[in-house]
């Protein structure tokens, strides 16, 4: 047995260990029929088990009350920074400004009506999320973004407003319970915490759609999805599938309650021992701290020891903390395959690099 490897990537990022090798099994031979999963009609009474099973595993995981819908749509979290205004917004929309992902979402809804900024950190570099604001009675909806996966901020419960909710939550879905029924529409790529890159979970509320007055065209209308049973084309069969091995195992797992112990486990381990270090600070303030995205960078007097580090980790099996080019420094990014065991690895060598460093090696 080869030394284990940790995947800190933020997405595409880390899945478990018997999904990938499920996932591709299925790609060579689906359920024993000689053909791969990337062959079979897509209409088959196969894929379509495989649709409605991994669309009654996020009901049972999530909690989804039956007024809602669940689709599997292709474009990435991105296309959705379009499709929600076009399908919610009638006039006015409010939005939070808690990083990259969010400001893009509101830059793209503000071609469709009047976008009103409830509050920002971009002035601070998004080190913190905002808790102070008001939404507008009137708002259409309240867009947040739940996890920001390049600045390592998180809200882990749902605001307190008065408007439905619209959330992306690419980065921290089904890592925790959420209150569906807050929400008009709920989505996430699958690529950080769901699946391989390639398809978006989205999860509407019925009597929320076809309330908007405009043309929509019917790919990026969520009704005509839902009328098509998200086969309005030929959906992307291969990360529905390692979806579904995905949602099986989290299911096994315990579900959510036990995703949001574990995450809460690998946060406490790092963010302490960031604290403790002498060569390391954490980037977000305490109380905005996201337990997805672990982000720290090494204190000035040390800032040439940042290659150093990373080869050192490197060594041990961990992979891909560098941070995202905005922030620098490094980032641990924690979704639900990861176990305790690396969070643990990723502790110890940034203990034992401190010692190097502080012996002056
Ligand atoms: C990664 C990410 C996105 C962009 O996802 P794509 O699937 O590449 O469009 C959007 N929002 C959040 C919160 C993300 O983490």
């Amino acid at each position: 047995m080869s030394e284990p490897l940790y995947n800190f990537n933020a997405g595409p990022s880390m899945l478990p260990r018997e999904v990938v090798e499920e996932t591709a099994r299925a790609c060579l031979d689906f359920n024993g029929s000689g053909l791969s999963l990337m062959e079979i009609p897509h209409r088959s009474a196969e894929f379509k088990a495989v649709l409605q099973e991994v669309r009654d595993l996020v009901r049972t995981l999530l909690d989804v009350p039956q007024d809602y819908d669940i689709l599997f749509l292709s474009g990435g979290a991105r296309m959705e920074f379009c499709r929600v205004p076009y399908n919610f917004l009638h006039r006015k929309a409010a939005y939070l400004d808690t990083g990259t992902w969010a400001y893009q979402a509101m830059q793209e809804a503000s071609h469709f009506g009047e976008v009103v900024t409830v509050a920002s950190s971009r002035g601070d570099h998004y080190t913190y999320i905002p808790q102070d604001y008001s939404v507008p009675e009137d708002a259409d909806y309240f867009h947040f973004t739940s996890n920001n996966t390049i600045y390592g901020t998180e809200l882990r419960r749902e605001p307190e407003v008065s408007v439905p909710l619209i959330s992306d939550m690419s980065s921290d879905i089904l890592s925790r319970p959420v209150e569906v029924s807050r929400y008009a529409c709920i989505y996430a790529g699958a690529q950080k915490n769901l699946s391989m890159a390639g398809v978006n979970l989205v999860i509407v509320r019925r009597d929320a759609l076809q309330s908007t007055d405009r043309y929509i065209p019917m790919m990026l209308n969520y009704q005509a999805h839902v009328e098509a049973d998200s086969m309005l084309n030929t959906p992307p069969v291969l990360p529905i599938y390692a979806a579904l091995l995905n949602l099986r195992w989290l299911h096994r797992q315990g579900g959510v309650e036990e995703m949001n112990r574990r995450a809460q486990a690998r946060a406490a381990v790092l963010y302490e021992e960031i604290g403790r270090n002498r060569l390391f600070h954490a980037v977000a303030q305490e109380d905005s701290r996201s337990l997805m995205n672990i982000c720290f960078v090494m204190e000035e007097e040390f800032a040439a020891r940042e290659q150093d580090f990373l080869d050192f980790v490197e060594q041990r099996g961990i992979r891909n903390i560098r941070g995202h080019r905005s922030v620098g420094g490094f980032r641990a990014s924690c979704y639900n395959a990861m176990p305790l065991e690396g969070a643990l690895a990723l502790q110890q060598s940034m203990c034992d690099f401190e010692q190097q460093v502080l012996a002056g090696k």
